[in-house]
């Protein structure tokens, strides 16, 4: 038997499974293959699906499983540093929420069903169910015995891995099921012919701890034996986009847990306000700067505001106040070069960051106000410039949620850290 090229690998999301993480999942994968000239062998689809409510049960986490799971996690070499705080603080989030569990046959069946609804899938392909639902053997992922439909739970990756991006173990488990398809046995038989019951950092590792998951992650190889059969079923160069999948996969884990780990020092800042220009000084760091770039007069009185006042900015100018306005027209002011200074010019400017392009009705069109892509380059300033997760999460500017239900860009930095300081 010649080695094949791989099918098409069609990619159903549960509700429950949200679409941002869908999308980028996908993307990732797209990226991927682009970078390495491969195939596009994955598939997505708009719509979600359900998992039938007479399939599922529900169960509630107790303490003792709580504290069992970290337990685990931190026997783990990797996560050992985990904090006393930090380590409580899991076992309250994990303790009490609720989970759906089912079956692995509902999953499989779900599969199936995907495939008589959608006529493009080929009896050939790979249908592959994202789940936040928990099955039976609580196992990350499993095919059936036709290596044709296959599922990844999604849930619970912060708990088993914290701190990483939850998007890379499940690619790494999507790629373990088409690897594992595709090594010319079934998924019963793999396990007594290829699964590594004792680790050795290969994708087949059995993890008897869903924690060990971290060491193939890490390693992100294939055994000689492993690859041997892999090469025997598919081309090279499906072989070597699946390498280059792991390693990827490998690869930005180790740079977000390292990124972590940069800087964990929250600084104090002075706002410096001179006649003419406001500075935003982090006194910690060496006294850095925020360097809001060329043209950044609109992101400097964006994000001193957020800083000075801790009620936040609304994403539309519907539910901007007078007051707002008022305090954000001073604050442009001072940094705001020529016309702009004057108060009409500069309100009018301000107002304008919060309004949507009206009368484009367009559904393609990007209706979104202009506060959208000024936080969101504030954001990526911010990350450059603090670098690392801890004191990133005190100074970029978040989304919350108000009383009235509506949305409030906010800083989390608690004043205390905040000094205004006049030059
Ligand atoms: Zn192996």
């Amino acid at each position: 038997m010649n080695p094949k090229s791989i099918n098409k690998v069609h990619l159903f999301r549960t509700k429950d499974f949200k679409k941002e993480d869908y999308n980028f999942l996908f993307s990732f994968f797209e990226d991927v293959a682009t970078k390495n000239e491969g195939e596009h062998f994955f598939v997505k689809y708009e719509e979600a699906i359900t998992v039938p409510k007479d399939t599922v049960k529900s169960y509630i986490t107790d303490m003792f499983n709580a504290k069992k799971i970290m337990q685990d996690v931190r026997v783990s070499p990797q996560f050992s540093g985990i904090s006393d705080d930090v380590y409580q603080e899991y076992i309250q989030k994990i303790t009490g929420s609720k989970h759906d569990i089912a079956s692995w046959e509902t999953m499989f069946d779900l599969a199936k069903s995907c495939r008589k609804k959608n006529k493009n899938i080929n009896t050939e392909d790979h249908v592959i169910i994202l789940t936040n639902t928990d099955n039976e053997r609580n196992w990350f992922s499993a095919n059936d015995d036709t290596n044709k439909n296959g599922f990844v739970h999604t849930d619970q990756w912060d708990y088993y891995l914290p701190g990483y991006n939850k998007i890379y173990p499940i690619a790494y488990e999507v790629i373990g099921l088409i690897i594992h398809a595709h090594m010319g046995c079934s998924y019963t038989e793999l396990e007594k012919r290829f699964v590594h019951h004792k680790s050795i950092g290969c994708v087949s590792d059995f993890c008897g701890s869903k924690t060990e998951v971290n060491i193939k992650i890490r390693t992100g190889d294939i055994c000689d034996n492993c690859l041997k059969a892999l090469k025997k079923y598919v081309n090279f160069d499906n072989v070597h986009l699946l390498l280059m999948y792991l390693n990827e996969i490998r690869e930005k884990t180790l740079w977000t847990i390292r990124y972590r780990k940069i800087n964990d020092t929250i600084s104090n800042i002075n706002i410096i306000q001179s006649p003419n220009n406001i500075e935003i000084e982090f006194i910690d760091y060496n006294n850095k700067k925020l360097d809001f770039q060329k043209g950044g007069n609109i992101r400097k009185a964006i994000y001193t505001y957020l800083l000075i006042y801790d009620d936040g900015l609304p994403t539309y100018a519907d539910n901007l106040t007078d007051e707002q306005l008022e305090r954000l027209t001073i604050i442009y002011q001072r940094v705001a070069k020529g016309n702009s200074k004057i108060k009409k010019e500069a309100e009018a400017r301000m107002f304008n960051q919060f309004v949507r392009p009206g009368g484009n009705l367009n559904s393609g069109a990007n209706n979104d106000p202009l506060i959208f892509s000024v936080v969101a380059k504030l954001n990526s300033i911010i990350e450059r410039t603090v670098k690392g997760e801890v004191p990133l999460k005190q100074y970029k500017i978040n989304l919350t949620t108000n009383n009235d239900g509506g949305n409030l860009y906010k800083v989390a930095l608690s004043e205390e850290y905040i000094n205004v300081v006049y030059h």
